[in-house]
């Protein structure tokens, strides 16, 4: 046994360090939980105190740390070489406080999402952060991520939804900024630095989220588009008649609607396939009646106008949950293939029309691409590819990035709107930063964690 992990051991007890077959037990990913985790040990805080005396002792012997949430990320940012000490925040499970008044909630990092959410509702409250992974992703790991998801449009990004953040630093040091203030400009708003920086600035260990009030409506429909261009002024068109109500507006390109609602898909289309592009659309308001008479009005005069071909809205809360069902079930498309490849890019919205199609006609021309699936949350100017392919061979896979990501460049756009750079992105970093940004990074970098232990190897080479 190490010498770290012997002081480890001695500082924490035993049963919070697991060793050997323990740790090989353990995933480093949910996709991946048959394949043993390579780790030198596992800590399982319970608390700030504990995650702070890890880093302490970690850094005193030049000990590598990573950080794991709820292993949900999707661009490596939780692999591991073997070498690293894992802190894993699922005992930091605690909601500390619910302020129904100041409409925040205080909450360890190691809550899941949708625990978080169904406090808030019980309290008639919401917390609009909202993906796919929500039953798994933790709060730290969103926090740590800056995760979008379905409500970004109205409600905006993990960081606008971050009051305070409690986060431990690589020397142990504790940095306390956990305000329920809205509004505080005293210098610098140093809790947004841990916001999306991937676990290698400092551990998250609480966070005081921002709450709104419940909603009393939610609606959806679904639409179908054949032009680029009258799909866009339908999104501008009903963001106004909704005045502020619009909280989700989702494309599926028509490759993969077709895929998501086929005949080996677990749900049936509400919509016939065969058209360009399908639209679903959220509102949340305050009268389900009057918001579901203002969405279909506004719906109906798009469809005699003839700018969207087809629609059809949801009368049922089963209606709700099978649309949307549609839309998270993306695992479908990545099963269409033997390996599948993941993209969350994002450029101007008016570009990205003509940007999928170009991409999407060079993916599927490739030999080894079964097919690409793009679908995305067009209103952020992000979409999402899913490249089903037939191996993971190093020549194909850059091929695939180069259709991807090249064009970002001209374009302006990013190639994480959201997932981050993590392992797999780092590479194609400097395609949408300029050298001085990466530059000073690099300085944050080195000034939150000098020995470079922290979760080293992601998303910069320091
Ligand atoms: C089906 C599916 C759908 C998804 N949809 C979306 C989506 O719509 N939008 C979106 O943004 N993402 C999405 N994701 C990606 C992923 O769920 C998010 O990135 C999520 O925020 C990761 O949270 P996690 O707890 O799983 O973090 P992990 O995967 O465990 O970790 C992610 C990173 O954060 C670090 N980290 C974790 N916890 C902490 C902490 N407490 N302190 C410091 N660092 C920490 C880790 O070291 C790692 O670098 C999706 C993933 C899946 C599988």
């Amino acid at each position: 046994m190490s010498d770290v992990v012997e002081k480890l051991i001695e500082a924490l007890g035993a049963e919070k360090v697991l060793l050997g077959e323990d740790v090989r037990e353990r995933h480093y990913h949910i996709w991946h939980m048959g394949e043993g985790l390579n780790a030198k040990a596992v800590t399982l805080p319970m608390n700030t105190e504990d995650v702070s005396t890890i880093c302490k002792i970690c850094s005193d012997y030049n000990q590598s740390i990573i950080v794991f949430g709820g292993l949900t990320n999707l661009v490596g940012s939780t692999e591991t070489t073997g070498e690293e000490v894992v802190i894993s925040m699922e005992r930091l499970n605690q909601i500390e406080e619910i302020d129904e008044v100041s409409r925040t909630m205080t909450v360890q990092s190691g809550v899941i999402l949708q625990n978080i959410q169904e406090a808030a509702a019980d309290k008639e409250l919401l917390f609009p952060l909202n993906f796919g992974a929500k039953g798994s992703a933790q709060i730290g790991g969103c926090i740590s991520t800056n995760a979008g998801g379905l409500r970004v449009l109205r409600f905006g990004m993990t960081r606008s939804l971050v009051l305070g953040v409690e986060a431990v630093l690589m020397d142990g040091k504790v940095i306390n900024s956990l305000k329920k203030i809205i509004k505080d400009n005293s210098a610098y708003d140093l809790k947004q630095i841990f916001v999306g920086s991937e676990g290698t600035l400092g551990i998250v260990t609480k966070a005081v989220l921002k709450l709104v009030e419940a909603p009393k409506s939610r609606n959806s429909a679904f639409l179908a588009f054949d032009d680029y261009q009258k799909l866009v002024a339908f999104m501008k068109f009903i963001d106004r008649g909704l005045a502020g109500a619009l909280s989700g507006f989702e494309v599926i390109w028509r490759a993969s609607y077709e895929v998501m609602t086929g005949p080996n898909a677990h749900n049936r289309p509400p919509i016939p396939h065969g058209f360009k592009y399908y639209v679903l659309v959220e509102s949340l308001g305050a009268d389900q009646d009057t918001d579901r008479q203002k969405l279909q009005d506004l719906i109906e005069e798009t469809i005699l106008n003839d700018n969207a071909k087809d629609a059809v809205i949801a009368h049922t809360e089963s209606d709700l949950s099978w649309f949307w069902t549609i839309r998270e079930d993306v695992k479908i498309l990545a099963e269409q293939g033997n390996v599948d490849h993941h993209f969350d890019v994002s450029a101007p919205i008016n570009e990205l029309g003509d940007y999928v199609d170009k991409a999407e006609a060079a993916l599927n021309a490739l030999e080894g691409v079964h097919a690409a699936y793009p679908f995305g949350h067009l209103a952020d100017g992000n979409i999402h590819f899913i490249v089903a392919k037939d191996h993971n061979e190093k020549p194909l896979r850059n091929a695939i990035n180069d259709i991807v990501y090249n064009p970002l460049t001209e374009l302006k756009g990013s190639v994480s709107a959201e997932h981050g750079i993590g392992l797999h992105k780092k590479k194609y970093l400097p395609l949408c930063r300029t050298e001085e940004e990466i530059t000073l990074m690099k300085t944050l970098k080195i000034t939150f964690d000098p020995k470079g232990l922290l979760n080293p190897g992601k998303v910069l080479d320091v």
